[in-house]
């Protein structure tokens, strides 16, 4: 199983810190076997003393430049970071990003080698018109998109369940994520206000490879009990 935890704009480099030192003794403790991603604000990046994965939640598809609020490949590089997210639906509605500029992102990072998480969602008023308008409208986030990059991984995310306390039903995921299986081959993840108490039926969805989970994730206690809770599957 992937577990990955978005921080957004939350935590500090102080407490990202910490978070990484406790986590990392617990999942040694535990001996924990599911892929476990984190994904910081760029000001907490560091070198860590531990294997977990750290992931970039943006950047700007350059080396470097003058692009002034981004950042690139060179700062990325010099953590060692090779996994990012595009196409998050904050970035798609609320910072404004386009298919055109996630595909470029996407192109560029994939060309780099880099693991890519990529994310997918409906707003509410498509889920309101059913499975058909949903994955319409799913497919057309895939519009330049290479799904067989062999370093995607593919999280549906409905936009409706993000930071909202509302998760879509068993039965919603499991049949968006049997419809996408039909064409992507890439581990499917599942992400909208995943927490502790529905975190076990969703990671029992035939499909569902892992989690990105976002507000449960940023208190330590909370998301190494949904790892516990993975581990026991
Ligand atoms: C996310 O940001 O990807 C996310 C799923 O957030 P939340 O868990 O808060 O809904």
């Amino acid at each position: 199983m992937i577990i990955a935890a978005n921080f957004k704009t939350n935590h500090t480099r102080k407490s990202t810190k910490e978070f990484i030192k406790e986590l990392d003794y617990f999942l040694r403790l535990h001996d924990i076997d599911d892929t476990v991603v984190i994904f910081p604000p760029n000001t907490a990046y560091d070198n860590f003393d531990t294997d977990i994965k750290l992931g970039a939640q943006n950047a700007y598809h350059v080396e470097k430049g003058s692009f002034t609020g981004e950042i690139g490949l060179e700062q990325l590089n010099e953590f060692g970071i090779k996994t990012i997210l595009i196409g998050h639906s904050e970035r798609r509605h609320i910072l404004g990003e386009t298919q055109e500029l996630i595909s470029k992102k996407f192109k560029f990072f994939s060309k780099n080698g880099f693991e890519i998480i990529y994310c997918i969602g409906e707003p509410k008023e498509i889920r309101e018109q059913g499975i058909e308008a949903v994955m319409e409208y799913l497919w057309k986030q895939f519009d330049n998109i290479d799904i067989n990059y062999d370093r995607l991984i593919v999280a549906y995310e409905p936009v409706w369940a993000i930071g909202t306390g509302l998760t879509a039903t068993v039965t919603q995921i499991d049949e968006t994520l049997n419809l996408l299986r039909d064409r992507i081959k890439a581990p499917l993840l599942y992400g909208g206000s995943v927490k502790v108490a529905n975190i076990k039926e969703i990671l029992t969805i035939r499909n569902c490879n892992g989690v990105l989970v976002g507000t449960a994730s940023w208190e330590i206690k909370s998301f190494c009990d949904m790892i516990s809770i993975s581990k026991t599957l």
